[in-house]
């Protein structure tokens, strides 16, 4: 089942939860101290991210 990964740089305050809890390493931290979904084809749709994230700045959606 394929996700939709989304992140909003907006409210991203870039404390890297979202890195750390991924158990298929989605997410690293780009260049601008955001979180980026980089391997965004290799979610499994956990939504652990979206529970840690202290901004609610993630979104997961059924493709
Ligand atoms: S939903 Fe799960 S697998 Fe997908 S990016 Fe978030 S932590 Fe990783």
């Amino acid at each position: 089942m394929p996700y939709k990964v989304t992140i909003n740089k907006d409210t991203c305050d870039g404390d890297g939860e979202c890195v750390e809890i991924c158990p298929v390493d989605v997410w690293e931290m780009g260049d601008d101290g955001k979180a980026e979904p980089v391997n965004a084809d290799e979610c499994i749709g956990c939504e652990s991210c979206v529970e840690v994230c202290p901004t609610d700045s993630i979104t997961i959606e059924e493709i």
